[in-house]
């Protein structure tokens, strides 16, 4: 059992979030946490869940690296049963669906009957669906299946007021990737990325007023054609999520609580006895100053203190 001691939790949703100072005892769960003995609140670290990055593709498992293998090609609604039974069979969590705009790219796009039975199917089993969709035609065809997940944010036109409206009233989670959009508009678009960030920005700021859920995500990958490093990179979209209207405690909350329960993740995202120990310990208060964040002291991993 390890404890740290005299910590200040900042975790948005906890109930045992507060100013008084508290020791932390854990193993590779949270199993106690109680005022601290010594209290000393002029010393006192800050410590927050660890943060979830909701979209990176990992080099160092094959089956996560970028690439279409044959199988992975869905030729119309009945081939969509084929297609899923194929992703159970290797295990998968999730199902990630390529939304092509039919008039942005020479790629055929999936057609909405299509993205239907995928959507309908993966739901039947149990399985979230998570829409890569980079304009906002791909979104409002993402919203007509009906994905759990739209990732990426669009920055070809304002989303309009509908598209926003149908995201909120159906509780469709966006992760716009931010990072992952200022590196394709910088590939991408040359003299005209900064007026597309802008957009991309302006357009989860509208997201935001109009209250949908936005969870942080990165993309974060090591292909030469955009790559976002992972770790890092989470941080600079914490940023992103601030410039576009986020506080602090929303952007912290966007890569714990609110990424955990967009996917499911019922043992981590906050700092509650019983849930994994995954926690940053940082000096400084990172409401006031979020990129004190990217600097802590400690870093504890599934119960591994890291540094
Ligand atoms: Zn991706």
């Amino acid at each position: 059992m390890t404890v740290l001691h005299n910590v200040r939790i900042l975790d948005p949703d906890s109930p045992t979030s507060s100013a008084a100072p508290v020791d932390v005892e854990f193993s590779d769960t949270i199993t106690a946490i109680r005022p601290a003995a010594g209290p000393d609140p002029s010393s006192a670290a800050t410590v927050l869940p660890g943060l979830i990055d909701t979209h990176v593709h990992l080099k160092s498992r094959d089956a996560l690296l970028m690439g279409f293998p044959t199988e992975s090609g869905v030729t119309g609604p009945d081939d969509a049963e084929r297609f899923l039974d194929w992703r159970t069979d290797n295990g998968v969590d999730l199902i990630k669906i390529i939304i092509e705009d039919p008039d942005a790219t020479e790629t055929p796009a999936l057609d909405i009957p299509t993205l239907q039975a995928i959507v309908d199917g993966a739901r039947k089993r149990g399985l979230l669906t998570v829409a890569h969709a980079v304009t906002t035609a791909s979104f409002d065809r993402g919203l007509d299946a009906g994905v759990d997940v739209l990732t990426h944010i669009p920055f070809d036109r304002p989303l309009s007021e509908a598209t926003i409206s149908r995201i909120v009233e159906s509780g469709t989670l966006v992760s716009p990737t931010l990072v992952m959009m200022r590196a394709i508009a910088d590939t991408r678009l040359g003299e005209h990325a900064d007026a597309a960030m802008e957009l991309a920005i302006g357009n989860v700021s509208a997201l935001l007023d109009g209250g949908a859920t936005i969870v942080a995500g990165t993309d974060a990958n090591e292909t030469p054609f955009a790559p976002v490093p992972h770790g890092p990179s989470l941080h600079s979209e914490l940023g992103y999520l601030v410039q576009a209207g986020m506080t602090g405690a929303e952007a912290i909350r966007a890569a714990t609580s609110a990424a955990a329960d967009a996917f499911g993740l019922s043992d981590r995202g906050r700092i509650v006895e019983g849930a994994r120990t995954d926690l940053i310990v940082v000096d400084g208060d990172p409401l006031t100053d979020l990129s004190v964040v990217s600097s802590p002291a400690e870093v504890v991993v599934g119960g591994r203190r890291l540094v």
